[in-house]
């Protein structure tokens, strides 16, 4: 499975954009503490992606998979339903770009 381009990514001013990576098990983005991926971080998945949409959806299905067993541990009852996680892990990525 291709691994998506963390390294960081320079703007047109030539300002480094910090990547915004998961603090496991926690799924907690490690620069804005949001809920993991947060928009920043959508918005360099769908960069790294661009060409490749069903390749990031089958990126974040295996992310979904970790994720899933990552937060059921922690939190087991009540667990994340099965809803918030497709939604926040794998729903996003069918979407159109914007
Ligand atoms: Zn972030």
């Amino acid at each position: 499975m291709p691994t998506p381009n963390f390294s960081p990514v320079h703007d047109r001013q030539r300002r480094t954009i910090r990547p915004h990576l998961p603090m496991r098990p926690l799924w907690l983005c490690r620069v804005c503490a949001a809920p993991w991926p947060c928009q920043p971080a959508r918005l360099l998945l769908l960069m790294d992606y661009r060409r490749d949409r069903v390749g990031l959806s089958v990126y974040m299905a295996g992310i979904l998979f970790d994720a899933t067993a990552d937060l059921m541990t922690l939190n087991p009852n009540p667990g994340p339903s099965p809803r918030e996680l497709f939604d926040r892990f794998l729903a996003w990525t069918a979407r159109q770009p914007f």
